[in-house]
């Protein structure tokens, strides 16, 4: 059986009731359904009053996402980028400069499958890829990870603490994918502007047989033109800007909440 071995940082942060159930993989006669407590997503950072995340998957897009850290930069704001593996050798140039300019970038699997249909061999294998990529296209290794669809099954969140990758959810979405207009994305992010918030947007396309193929398609002008917008607003009403490696998580079920 395999054993979770978590850094003492971590073991602090077990929550309870998130568990996964690794007796399964034993053989029959043999298994012993031991839980084993991994932490859970985290849907809000734990940074102080004001402070928000601004997080942006699917990329890096050679189109889109230069635009998005134009503007990123403009503001002085840095934000996480939760990128697909397999984007990456088509764009090493876009990972160089996230990781130049101070940005956070987040594990976003290989080719944004639904983990859920795979087995835990499989989900590893898209994380640590990601990882390996990650690491040879700018030297530093994710600490970050987000399921695509936000999908974190409890076998995801065990091959995640035993990669020592913090699952990150959100709180905020404005379905930037889905191109409801720039305005709505605006009004939807301003109105779940919050202390702790953490706001999931795309700069990339996730590809699957749907999508077009990672980093080949997509509109995501609404998302750069909505941020051009909301972000000078939030930054004028007080709000500052983290990433979510910064800070601990919040202590389990004691998520901070907004009125
Ligand atoms: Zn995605």
């Amino acid at each position: 059986m395999r054993e979770i071995r978590l850094p003492l940082s971590r073991r602090r942060l077990l929550a309870v009731g998130a568990t996964a159930l690794l007796g399964l993989a034993c053989p029959p006669g043999r298994a012993v359904a031991r839980t084993v407590q991994v932490p859970q997503p985290e849907g809000e950072v734990n940074a102080g009053p004001d402070v928000m995340a601004l997080t942006f998957d699917d990329g890096p897009s050679p189109q889109y996402t230069p635009k998005v850290l134009d503007v990123l930069r403009e503001h002085g704001v840095k934000a996480t980028f939760f990128v697909c593996g397999d984007n990456i050798g088509q764009y090493p140039d876009v990972i160089r400069r996230m990781a130049a300019e101070g940005h956070v970038i987040g594990n976003h699997t290989w080719s944004h499958p639904n983990l859920n249909e795979l087995s835990a061999d499989d989900i590893r294998d898209q994380i640590q890829r990601t990882q390996d990529a990650v690491t040879k296209a700018c030297g530093r290794t994710p600490v970050l990870f987000r399921a695509p669809y936000g999908n974190f099954s409890d076998t995801t969140l065990a091959v995640c603490a035993d990669l020592g990758l913090r699952p990150i959810s959100w709180s905020v979405d404005p379905e930037d994918w889905a191109n409801p207009g720039t305005e709505t994305i605006i009004d939807r992010v301003l109105a779940g502007a919050a202390t702790g918030a953490i706001v999931l947007e795309h700069d990339g396309t996730e590809g699957g047989d749907d999508d077009p193929a990672p980093g080949s398609g997509g509109d995501r002008s609404q998302t750069v033109a909505a941020l051009s917008s909301y972000l000078p607003k939030l930054l004028a009403d007080g709000y500052t800007f983290t990433t979510p490696d910064a800070h601990p998580p919040f202590p389990p079920k004691q998520f901070h909440r907004n009125g």
